[in-house]
């Protein structure tokens, strides 16, 4: 088998990409790198530090100057993954609705994008790696060897999420939550930079019918095939 291969999993919002590409991570021994969880850390750095204000205005050039402060890391802690913001352990507060109701914001600015996209290379250097993201196919991995695009409607991901935030104690608002996946995919797939796009060589999983081990398996069904070409 070739020694690095790189697996992009894209889509669009809370549609399972994160349980995909863990999974695939898991059962080939590949590193899983979330690279959402890195502009939730930067929004999160963002809003702690007053750079996004009251009215949810951004101050770039403050940003600008702060961003080489801001350190991401991962742990593995009790078999899951934790997400390190300056030597804080942020995984909780990263995934709050004040976070991904402002992270597609933080996402379009040139600037945040160049830094996490080196930050992503850098970490997968000399690894197999399966990564979770909007643009991994399409611009941090463009020669990837398998790429996935997850897609799901609306209405069931916004159901998957509210159950997911229900069950872990968030108090949450139904419609806050789909209005929240519809605004996203809107900047998401409309911002200048690296915009959330299908790669033309992506094979596309439509999982608003599947169920999480039908899709797990049919993805491994592809990356098999790949990788006894490799
Ligand atoms: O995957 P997740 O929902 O945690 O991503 C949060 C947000 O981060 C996305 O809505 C998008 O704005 C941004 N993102 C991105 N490029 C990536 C990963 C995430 O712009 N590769």
């Amino acid at each position: 088998m070739k020694k690095n291969i790189k697996i992009a999993v894209d889509g669009y919002s809370s549609c399972g990409k994160s349980t995909l590409a863990k999974q695939l991570a898991a059962h080939y021994n590949f590193l899983f790198i979330d690279t959402g969880a890195m502009y939730r850390a930067v929004t999160l750095y963002a809003l702690d530090s007053g750079i996004i204000n009251e009215k949810d205005e951004i101050n770039e050039e403050k940003l600008q100057n702060e961003i080489q402060n801001i350190k991401i890391s991962f742990q593995r802690i009790d078999n899951k993954n934790h997400t390190f913001l300056n030597g804080k352990d942020v995984e909780e507060k990263i995934r709050q609705i004040r976070i991904s109701k402002r992270v597609s914001k933080i996402s379009a600015i040139g600037f945040v994008r160049e830094k996490l996209v080196d930050f992503q290379r850098k970490i997968s250097e000399n690894a197999s790696v399966v990564m979770d993201g909007r643009d991994i196919g399409t611009v941090v991995f463009p020669n990837a060897e398998v790429k996935f695009f997850v897609t799901a409607s609306p209405q069931v991901r916004a159901e998957r999420r509210f159950k997911e935030l229900s069950e872990k104690g968030e108090n949450v608002d139904f419609q806050e939550i789909k209005q929240s996946i519809i605004n996203r995919d809107k900047l998401d797939t409309t911002r200048e930079i690296s915009p959330l796009k299908k790669a033309d060589n992506a094979i596309e999983i439509d999982n608003s019918e599947m169920t999480i081990d039908g899709q797990f398996n049919f993805a491994v069904k592809i990356i098999d095939k790949v990788l006894s070409e490799n």
